[in-house]
């Protein structure tokens, strides 16, 4: 997963909690989204011709994804980059779904005919409606990671993040728990079917030049999974 920072002149490194409210604000998210999934695509491609065949996943804020001409800046970066489209994963939110359903549904199901998939991130924050879970065109499901803290903590976490596995398995949609930093955490979560894990237990978020110049392990739970 590309994750952005800020490298401010006067405060120091900025995480995205501290600036991307902002952005969205103001409308730079469209520059900046912009930009971050030009470098993820670039990034991706630089790793695939290094020899590692890695998926590349892009936060996408719904402004961006609405935003007349995302589809067109989508297909730019592929293009500009040579990246494959099936290694690109874009991560958007459930506030994607609160207005113009279908419009974005529509959306959504051409960029998925390029190749593209898509995860739905910060799973059980938002509204969470079922309603539209059973319309919902993506690939992946992203627990968030305050069920995941939680799980040694109360049987109610657990449960939630066992039922989420269980109903996302039924409808064919993978589920990526986030956060994972626990022996315990993992455990848990693969003996209840969890198809991906991502976290400070597999990887701390490093540099793309550190990722590029050191041995990438990926590790895997029944022979499919990856962390970050
Ligand atoms: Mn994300």
């Amino acid at each position: 997963e590309a994750l952005i920072r800020w490298q401010h002149p006067v405060h120091g490194l900025l995480p995205p909690s501290d600036f991307i409210a902002i952005a969205e604000e103001s409308g730079l998210i469209i520059p900046i989204g912009t930009w971050v999934l030009m470098q993820a695509c670039k990034i991706g491609a630089e790793l695939l011709a290094d020899g590692k065949r890695i998926s590349v996943a892009a936060n996408i804020s719904a402004k961006q994804l609405k935003h007349p001409e995302f589809y067109a800046t989508l297909t730019d970066c592929l293009a500009e980059t040579n990246f494959p489209p099936s290694l690109l994963e874009l991560e958007i939110t459930e506030s994607c779904f609160l207005e113009d359903l279908e419009a974005v549904i529509y959306l959504i199901g051409k960029i998925r005919h390029l190749g593209v998939t898509f995860a739905l991130d910060d799973f059980g924050t938002g509204f969470s409606s079922l309603n539209y879970l059973r319309q919902l065109p993506v690939d992946y499901l992203k627990i968030d990671r305050s069920f995941i803290r939680e799980l040694h903590l109360d049987q109610e976490s657990r449960a939630i993040t066992s039922s989420v596995i269980s109903l996302a398995n039924e409808l064919n949609i993978k589920v990526i728990a986030e956060g994972v930093e626990t022996r315990d955490q993992f455990d848990f979560l693969r003996s209840r079917q969890v198809s991906f894990v991502q976290g400070f237990l597999f990887f701390k978020p490093i540099s793309f030049d550190d990722l590029k110049h050191s041995y990438v392990e990926i590790k895997t739970v029944n022979d499919e999974n990856k962390a970050e």
